[in-house]
Order: structure tokens, then C-alpha cells, then sequence
């Protein structure tokens, strides 16, 4: 052990510019991993992750490397961060974990919003950034213009910047170097510090229980150790500590500077959560008596402010911004989901569910998520791996609502649209807003600030990169991002701009509550909250969507869209035709096999309103208008 000789790094990149590819390549090439035994993309293992190609969880590797300069052998640490939007506290912890990053830029696209975003995150985290570019063996790569594009919009200096393709495994060296000589080693800390450890993630493992990843900052942790967690309070004994090569093997013991990973029967992974820090009990308890014994033995929660062990800064408990409500299409499958949803909680602190009964819905969750990605893979691992048919209702943002005024203020928390109440003098809502930064070709500026116009955004700069790539920056409702705001940037734009944001605060609105009616009958799971100048747009829009996704019936079914009591739009599916049920019914056999079975199966995702059956697509309407 010599912490001179440790390296603790990650990788920054925007989604496809090759970050996963690069890290199997610095696996293989320093021998961590021989490359037979390399499956591909080691580094994201979940299976989602791979498909869509990008990452979700965190994970580290350690990797050893002789330095060709000096000869030396270092240890470079390399923890990777998700690569998305929702998962930004995680991406700030695991950074925060470092004391360098790489910045991967595809030579052939340049800096997008996202590499911006993270750029930003690890200079908040005073990190030292190796700009690199990637895909050099790209006939379309432009090396000296994108390294232009760096210099400007970052201000790193690019005069002798890495050129790299981590597929034809050129460059490789020269950045393994790069980050010896550039990254500082860890600070060496005061000695006899006590243990201070940051936990940059953590999941849930069947067999020896929560996985606790963290970088060690002061003192050391040992097998046997008991350990306390500051910000949960949880105590546990070490049963295994070890760092990941990138499979998990088991050391002695870990100081500072350090990456890994301790287990110690941990059930639940809030007792040791993202950004907490991990300290001894033995330490914890000797410095909270002497506070104690200096404040006439007073008990260390009596005493104003007493801090034992001082947390590592940046903590905070991560707050669902989007809900959505989950049900089983058969009522049955209702315990399955409790279980299920259950288990997915063990590894993702940031999940939150409570159940919600509803009339036309059943039995079912309405569940609180970081964002609309969070959601997508908890519910696709819901289908995946618990086998589970769910109907989705449309996600909605968190409002808050205040009755009163002053000291007689009342404040509650509004996670589902059927639930708000009707706006009074007295009564009053909220929604969150964020600070949203679009990168954009620049021909394109005219038809962002359009769409932004639309979706209530408020224009609080255009700044030019370079003569051709701009970037625009909104204060936005979360409500207006959370529908298909990312579709519409990418179609208006042919693809090229990418966009980011961050919730920021929350703003007084004049919202309604928009209700829908099927064959006269309500249907709360399709209501929604709009701003009242678009009610009327919306509702009809709603309406004209629902008569398209709601299958023909027998009946005709009148669609309506009401505010209070007023219907402010309305539409009407038309009966079936006769000749449409002949169709059905005949025909060969076979083919009316396949007609039944594709109605089962269509059967499975619906729910009856109003007599009508209503599938999934219909309770999805309200996000998908344009
Ligand atoms: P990530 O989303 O940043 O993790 O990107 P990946 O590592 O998954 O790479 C995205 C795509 O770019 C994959 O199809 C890779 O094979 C490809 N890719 C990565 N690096 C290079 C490179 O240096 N050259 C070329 N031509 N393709 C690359
Ligand atoms: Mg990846």
C-alpha cells in the first residue's frame, strides 16, 4: 500500500460516444481481465443496460499498471457513473469518489449536452479532466475541430489532447499514462484520522446481503470491523471487504485512498445509502463520550450540535419526482407485485411505493421514481423479470398544494392528477421547475424556442459555442419535460440536439384538473393537471386520442374531457359494424386460432371503464398528444 501510487478516476461521456467500450479496453489491455474471459462491456451487467446500451448502475474495477515512464506499478481505481439524467446524485457521488475524470468525446460528433452536464458536476467536485477523443478511426471523425469545440466551451487546453478509438485499441496507452501523470493521487490523511469511507453505491445480493461500494478517505476498514453508518445511524460487522478486479475479491483490509466494497448482513440497502459515510462504531462511540464527558455527561442527542465523526460531505436523501400508478391486469398477480416491487426496493433506495385502490383499476401501487428513465427500467423489470402483466398509468410530476395563508398554512404533497383538488382564492399549487440546457446545432434555434413556447418555457439564454452549435437554456415545468418533450426536441431537430436538466425549485401555477369521462362514467386514472390556458387545448387532444385507442364496442361510447363540472371537449367512438364482427368469425380455422389468440393477448393489458375496455396505450394518451 502507497497511496502515491493510486489513481482514483472515472469516465465522463455522453450516451454512445464509447465510454463502456473504452473501460473493457482499459481492462484488457493492463491484463485485469485476459481477454478471453472479457465478455463484452463488462462494466454494465444488468441486462437492460446492455440492450439499451447505457448504464444504470454503478460499478468499479481495479486495474494495475507499470508505468512505461517510471517503471513504477500504480493502481488505477476506475469507477464508472450511470449516464443519465435521473441518476445525477449518483453520478455526483460516484465523482466525488475521484480525484480525475476522462472525458470522452466522440471525434465524429462532438460535445453534447450531456458531456456538458458532467463536465460541470466534476469540476463542482475540483476534479482534474484528461480530455479524450474517441473514434479517430472514423472515416467522419474531425479531430481538430471537436478538439476546437473542447477548448471553447470548457476552456481545457487541447494542444496535446489524447486521440483515441477504444475499438481498434488505439490511444489506449497513452491514457492509462495520461492519468498517472495528470490525476493526483489521493490526499494523505491527518494520521490517527478516524475511518471515513464514501459510499458511492450499493445493491442487494440474495446471498450475503446489501453490497456497500465506497472510497476510503481517512483511516482504515477490516474484516470483523463493526461499522456505523452516519447518516442512517445503522450499525454492522464487516464479514467481507475486498475491491472489484472487476469480480469481487476478498483483502485484509482497506485505507485511505482506497476503492471497495465491504458486506456484513446488511438487509436493507437505506441503512446504507448513496453519499452516506461509513465510519467504526468503536471510533464513532469514543468521540461522542468525550463530547458527552466535556458537556457534563449529557447524553450526545441532548447536546445542540454535537457532530462525533464529521460526515463527508454531499449527502441527501433522493426525492421521487415522478409517480405513476402500477396494476395488475389480473387482480390475482396482486401479491406478486407487492413481492416484486419488494425486491426491487432492496436494491434501489430511490423506489417508493405505497398501494392505491381505485374502482376501475383494482388493487394496485402508485409508485414515486427519480424520473422517466427510473421508471421505464423498474416497470420493464417488472414485465422481465417477475413475469408480471401491469397496466401503467400516464406518470405525473408531484404537486404541492397550500390552503391558507402564513402560520395557518397548509401544505400537502398531490402524487396522482385525480387528486387535486379545484384551485380556490384559498387554495393554492405548485409544480417543480427546472433548469433545462439544450445543445443544438444552431439552425436549429428557431425551432427550440418554438417548442419551448409551447411547453411554457421561459428563455433565459442562447449562447453561441462556435459559429454552427449553440446552446439554449430554459427554466421549464418538470410536467411540460416528463411528455414527450424529448421526442419532439429530436424530431424538430433531426436528432442532433440533446438536452439536459435539473429540478431547481418549485413555482405557484394556475393548474386545473383535467377529467375524463368514458360513456358518462369517470375515469380517474386518465385525469390530468395542465396549466389552464392549455386545458382547452389538451382536452380536446385527449378526447380525439382516446376515440383512436379505445376499441370499438357494440354501444357507441361517448369520450369527455371536463373541467368542474364544464365539458370542455368531446368525441365519440362509433359502434362496430356488423361486417366488422363477420370478419372476425370467419374465415379458416387457423386463422380465427390466431384472431382468438391475439385477442386473449390483447385482453391482458386492459381495464374496464365505463363498460369499455380501455388498453394500455389509451392510459398513456395524455403524455403522447403531438
Ligand atoms: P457508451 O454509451 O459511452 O458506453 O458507448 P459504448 O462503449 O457502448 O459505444 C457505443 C458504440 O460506439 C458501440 O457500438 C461501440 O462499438 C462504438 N464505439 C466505441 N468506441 C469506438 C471507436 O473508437 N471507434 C468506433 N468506430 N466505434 C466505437
Ligand atoms: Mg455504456
Amino acid at each position: 500500500y502507497d497511496i502515491s501510487k493510486i489513481r482514483n478516476f472515472s469516465i465522463i461521456a455522453h450516451i454512445d460516444h464509447g465510454k463502456s467500450t473504452l473501460a473493457d479496453r482499459l481492462l484488457e489491455s493492463t491484463e485485469t481481465v485476459s481477454s478471453r474471459d472479457m465478455e463484452a462491456q463488462l462494466l454494465d451487467n444488468m441486462d437492460i443496460e446492455r440492450e439499451r446500451g447505457i448504464t444504470i448502475k454503478l460499478q468499479a474495477a481495479r486495474v494495475m499498471h507499470k508505468s512505461k515512464k517510471d517503471g513504477e506499478i500504480y493502481t488505477l481505481n476506475l469507477i464508472d457513473t450511470p449516464g443519465h439524467v435521473d441518476f445525477s446524485y449518483e453520478v455526483s457521488r460516484s465523482l466525488a469518489a475521484c480525484e480525475g475524470a476522462l472525458l470522452v468525446v466522440d471525434a465524429s460528433q462532438g460535445i453534447e449536452a450531456q458531456t456538458l452536464a458532467n463536465v460541470y458536476l466534476a469540476l463542482e467536485n475540483d476534479l482534474e479532466i484528461i480530455p479524450v477523443l474517441n473514434k479517430i478511426d472514423l472515416p467522419a471523425a474531425d479531430p481538430d475541430r471537436v478538439a476546437e469545440e473542447i477548448e471553447d466551451t470548457i476552456g481545457l487546453d487541447c494542444t496535446d489532447i489524447i486521440q483515441a478509438s477504444a475499438k481498434a485499441g488505439i490511444g489506449i496507452e497513452d491514457i492509462l499514462e495520461a492519468i498517472i501523470e495528470k490525476v493526483p493521487p489521493p490526499q494523505v490523511p491527518e494520521p490517527d484520522s478516524p475511518l471515513r469511507a464514501l459510499i458511492f453505491d450499493s445493491y442487494f445480493d440474495p446471498y450475503r446481503g446489501v453490497v456497500v461500494f465506497f472510497r476510503v478517505v481517512d483511516g482504515e476498514v477490516k474484516k470483523g470491523d463493526k461499522i456505523r453508518f452516519l447518516a442512517s445511524g445503522a450499525e454492522h460487522e464487516v464479514t467481507e471487504v475486498g475491491v472489484m478486479q472487476p469480480q469481487q475479491v476478498p483483502v485484509t483490509s482497506l485505507q485511505a485512498g482506497e476503492v471497495g466494497y465491504i458486506c456484513g448482513s446488511i438487509k436493507d440497502v437505506t441503512d446504507a445509502r448513496v453519499g452516506d459515510t461509513i465510519t467504526l462504531s468503536s471510533q464513532y462511540k469514543a468521540a461522542a463520550s468525550e463530547i458527552s464527558k466535556a458537556n457534563g455527561n449529557k447524553q450526545i442527542q441532548e447536546i445542540e450540535g454535537a457532530v462525533p465523526i464529521t460526515p463527508l460531505p454531499g449527502y441527501s436523501e433522493s426525492v421521487p419526482m415522478v409517480y405513476c400508478g402500477l396494476f395488475p391486469v389480473d387482480a390475482d398477480d396482486y401479491e406478486n407485485l407487492r413481492d416484486s416491487l419488494g425486491k426491487l426496493r432492496l436494491n434501489d433506495a430511490a423506489l417508493s411505493f405505497e398501494p392505491e385502490t381505485s374502482g376501475a383499476m383494482g388493487f394496485g401501487f402508485r409508485c414515486g421514481f427519480l424520473g422517466l428513465l427510473h421508471m421505464e427500467i423498474v416497470q420493464e423489470r417488472l414485465s422481465r423479470e417477475y413475469d408480471l402483466d401491469l397496466i401503467v398509468t400516464a406518470p405525473s410530476v408531484v404537486y404541492k398544494v397550500v390552503k391558507g395563508e402564513g402560520d395557518n398554512a397548509v401544505e400537502t404533497i398531490v402524487d396522482a392528477p385525480s387528486k387535486m383538488p379545484d384551485l380556490t382564492r384559498d387554495i393554492k399549487a405548485f409544480e417543480p421547475y427546472v433548469k433545462m440546457e439544450i445543445l443544438t446545432p444552431s439552425e436549429y434555434n428557431g425551432a427550440i424556442i418554438e417548442l419551448g413556447q409551447e411547453r411554457r418555457g421561459i428563455l433565459k439564454d442562447i449562447k453561441y459555442l462556435t459559429p454552427t452549435r449553440s446552446t439554449i437554456e430554459y427554466e421549464i415545468p418538470l410536467a411540460e419535460v416528463i411528455t414527450d418533450f424529448f421526442d419532439q426536441l429530436k424530431s424538430r431537430t433531426k436528432g442532433y440536439a440533446s438536452m439536459e436538466y435539473q429540478i431547481t425549485d418549485y413555482r405557484e401555477s394556475d393548474l386545473c384538473r383535467l377529467d375524463v369521462k368514458i360513456n358518462y362514467e369517470d375515469a380517474p386514472p386518465l385525469a390530468c393537471v395542465v396549466h389552464k390556458d392549455q386545458a382547452q387545448g389538451v382536452g380536446r387532444k385527449l378526447v380525439e386520442k382516446l376515440k383512436e385507442l379505445i376499441p370499438r364496442q357494440m354501444f357507441k361510447v361517448p369520450i369527455q374531457a371536463c373541467v368542474g363540472v364544464k365539458v370542455i371537449a368531446s368525441a365519440s367512438i362509433s359502434p362496430m359494424r356488423k361486417d366488422v364482427l363477420a370478419k372476425c368469425y370467419g374465415g379458416d380455422i387457423s386463422r380465427k386460432k390466431k384472431l382468438l389468440q391475439k385477442q386473449a393477448k390483447g385482453k391482458k393489458r386492459m381495464k374496464t371503464m365505463g363498460k369499455v375496455n380501455v388498453p394500455q396505450e389509451a392510459f398513456m394518451a395524455v403524455i403522447k398528444l403531438d
